[in-house]
């Protein structure tokens, strides 16, 4: 039975020596506890430090190393992709290079898919501890929206740490769309998900990839990816900006054969003069946004591009 662990790394130079260790200990202990072999599947996205040649020393130093690096940035999602795609093991696991992904869950994932008859072992954290609060408060929100919009259960507080299957690591790279947003793909596929709790811990070394706009961008990918909803709002508030439409023509006109017709009024015929195109170029932006995607999605364009994998050694 094998084990296959990927791990986007973006600028961790600092962190690598110290996952690796961390991981090297927790395959140790498994190896003897279930029979498990591993293989270590670096995904180096464009880093711009000493990344990748850690990794090409890791993988000099042990022969479970394998990597693929990338030829620029191109983003987490990207980095997952690879890293499924090169996973031979019949368990796939994800995971974070800084160790905020404790490695040392793994044990009890693997019972669950072993002895629990789970497809996926997937983790939440329950606190959002030593995280800015606007960020803590907008993130809540962000899940209650996108739930609300959408069909596909997002999660709250899932972390793109799980352990799955060779079944459903198959199904999620059938699922080769462009605009990736993990947590809403892991979710589509189905399959009987375990869920594991646990408290967040803070990086043990270098920075977080994410700036507040990052979050933004997506959030707005993962609602855009995963719910047509916003189309249907935008028809729905034409529909409701034509009835007070009618309802105040009703009301001029009946003013105007009551009280005749004096011209005034001009200030707030502004008002709902900007109002309204303010709607309409809102919602244009909404369709906008559909469309976007639609573009970037029919050029076909591969999600990542490799410039170098252990092969090349
Ligand atoms: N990461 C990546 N490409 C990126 C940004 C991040 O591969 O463009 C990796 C990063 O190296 C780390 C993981 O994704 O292993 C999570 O990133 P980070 O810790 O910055 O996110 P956070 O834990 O704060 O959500
Ligand atoms: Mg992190």
């Amino acid at each position: 039975m094998r084990i296959s662990l990927v791990v986007p790394c973006y600028n961790e130079e600092a962190a690598l020596p110290l996952f690796y260790a961390e991981v090297c200990r927790v395959a140790a202990e498994m190896e003897k506890s279930h029979g498990a072999a591993f293989e270590f599947i670096f995904v180096d996205d464009g880093s711009a430090d000493g990344t990748l040649p850690a990794i090409r020393a890791l993988r000099g130093q042990d022969a479970r190393v394998r990597y693929i690096s990338f030829s620029r940035n191109f983003g987490k999602e990207a980095a997952l992709y690879a890293g499924l795609q090169a996973a031979k093991g019949d368990y796939v696991a994800t995971l974070d290079a800084d160790l905020q992904d404790p490695p040392s869950l793994l044990p009890q994932m693997l019972d669950a898919l072993q002895n629990g008859g789970f497809d996926c072992a997937a983790t939440r954290r329950v606190t959002r501890r030593g995280e800015p609060r606007l960020r803590s408060w907008c993130a809540r929100k962000f899940y209650r929206v996108i739930n609300k919009l959408s069909d596909t259960e997002i999660v709250d507080g899932a972390r793109d740490y799980r352990l799955m299957r060779r079944r459903m690591v198959d199904a999620v790279l059938q699922m080769s769309e462009y605009n990736r947003f993990s947590k809403g793909i892991f979710s589509w596929v189905g399959f009987t998900t375990k869920w594991f709790d646990y408290e967040n811990v803070g990086r043990v070394a270098g920075k977080t990839k994410w700036s507040f706009w990052g979050l933004v961008k997506y959030s707005v990918e993962g609602i855009v990816g995963f719910s047509t909803a916003p189309l249907i709002i935008a028809a729905w508030a034409g529909v409701l900006f034509c009835l007070a439409a009618f309802l105040g023509l009703l009301f001029v006109f009946v003013r105007a054969l009551l009280f005749g017709d004096p011209t005034s009024g001009w200030p707030s015929l502004v008002c709902i003069l900007l109002l309204c195109s303010g709607v309409q170029l809102f919602c244009i932006g909404i369709v906008g946004q559909y469309l976007a995607r639609t573009y970037l999605e029919v050029k076909r364009r591969p999600i990542y591009i490799a410039k170098e994998t252990e092969q090349d050694l």
